[in-house]
């Protein structure tokens, strides 16, 4: 939305409701007096600002159709870089590095500095923190002891107005970061539990697609609460084909779990947003990416090939209407301590193995994603897209730049 003054030669600013109206008053206010051809300038000028207004009250209402939300497991800062030397011998090459609004979370969990995949992403996806190991409860939990109330996530707030919701991840799909966008647990670990509750939604029809592994376990464990996957899912109207190949062309409802870790990241992601956009309303997505292990080679190239999943989504999902979103839950204490540039890095990052506590990167594009800079507290990545998508103000407005105009303002 960059525009350009023809008069002063310079940028505007960005759209906001407060400066919508200092584009024309400024050309009304310069040029009006002046006379013969100045007037017919000014005409023309008097037009281009009123074509501004109409832009900047445009932009003002964008909103998110889409909300895409990846998630680096573990995906650091440290990681983030390394990933791009190891990938293209150059810093700052990915995809996630390059887009426009960067900011950065802290990841700390309600009780500690550090937090695991469960307090993370239940920070993220409903605003509030919540202790380790804990699944989209509040604080109150005592994880495998007490249940805390259920938060209500982002994923039920667009299941309860009509959206299209799925889950992707190349970890078990009742693991801890798909688990808390759509089920309540005081135990990460009780995957039957949580994986029944893709059965008995509290918000609209649930969760719609969910494509990732853990296929033996989640079926063992629901089958030990005597719930039959095999039956229950094509009731509650799920597809549940064996491989992507086999989705069919109009399904909207699609439980893919695959036996081995081993399958295609990155089609998982395409198909899933294939059957989501099906819906008029919109959808969202969560796509996570598990990158974080001692494999330094695993833990890089995770990163990249993610980056490159966010790259073709990007590319595929309209500027205008989807917010998409990457951030990691926590960091790793992966780092590169020293290598000439000519070398590859492989064997020179260092990685013994724990979740850290430093900030994570967040970036973003799309309606809403202005609201991503500076340090936010994880829960705030909630607020920002529960914003996107118009369900409640913004509590805060993005932070302006000071523009020349308003420079010489306050100067006064
Ligand atoms: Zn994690």
């Amino acid at each position: 939305m960059a525009a350009v003054d023809a008069g002063r030669g310079r940028r505007l600013p960005s759209p906001e409701p407060g400066l919508r109206l200092e584009a024309p008053i400024q050309i009304l206010g310069g040029y009006t007096s002046r006379k013969g051809a100045a007037v017919h300038r000014a005409g023309k000028r008097l037009i281009a600002g009123l074509l501004l207004l109409v832009a900047a009250a445009f932009a003002a209402e964008r909103r998110a159709k889409n909300v895409v939300l990846f998630l680096g497991d573990g995906t650091g800062p440290a990681t983030i870089n390394a990933a791009s030397i190891h990938g293209y011998n150059e810093p700052r090459k990915l995809f996630i590095q390059n887009m426009p609004h960067i900011g950065l979370s802290e990841t700390s969990s309600a009780s500690s500095w550090v937090c695991d995949s469960a307090a993370g992403m239940t920070a993220i996806v409903t605003g509030h923190k919540t202790h380790n190991g804990v699944i989209s409860q509040s604080a109150a939990a005592i994880r495998g002891k007490q249940d805390g109330d259920p938060l209500k996530t982002i994923l039920e707030y667009a299941e309860e107005r009509g959206l299209s919701t799925g889950v992707v991840s190349n970890s078990s799909m009742a693991d801890a970061t798909p688990a808390a966008c759509y089920a309540h647990s005081n135990d990460r670990s009780k995957h039957g539990e949580i994986f029944a509750q893709v059965l008995k939604p509290r918000f609209g029809d649930g969760v719609d697609v969910i494509i990732g592994p853990g296929r033996t376990a989640i079926y063992d464990a629901t089958q030990k609460l005597g719930i039959e996957l095999e039956k229950e899912l094509p009731a509650k109207g799920f597809q549940v084909p064996e491989s992507l190949d086999a989705v069919p062309a109009d399904a909207r409802r699609v439980v893919l779990l695959f036996s081995e870790a081993s399958f295609d990241l990155a089609a998982a992601a395409q198909k899933a947003v294939d059957i989501l956009s099906r819906n008029p309303k919109g959808f969202f997505l969560m796509v996570e990416s598990n990158n974080h292990s001692r494999d330094v080679k695993q833990t890089l190239e995770r990163t990249v090939a993610m980056d490159r999943i966010i790259k073709a989504t990007a590319e595929r999902l309209s500027v205008d209407d989807t917010l998409i979103l990457f951030t990691a839950d926590h960091s790793y204490d992966l780092r590169l301590p020293r290598g000439p540039k000519s070398e590859g890095i492989l064997d020179k990052v260092k990685i013994d193995g724990s979740h850290t506590a430093e900030e994570v990167l967040v970036a973003a594009r799309g309606p809403g994603a202005e609201r991503v800079r500076g340090i936010l507290p994880n829960t705030e990545l909630f607020h920002i897209m529960k914003a996107a998508y118009g369900w409640e103000a913004p509590a805060k407005p993005a932070p302006r730049k000071a523009t020349p105009k308003r420079a010489a303002t306050n100067a006064r």
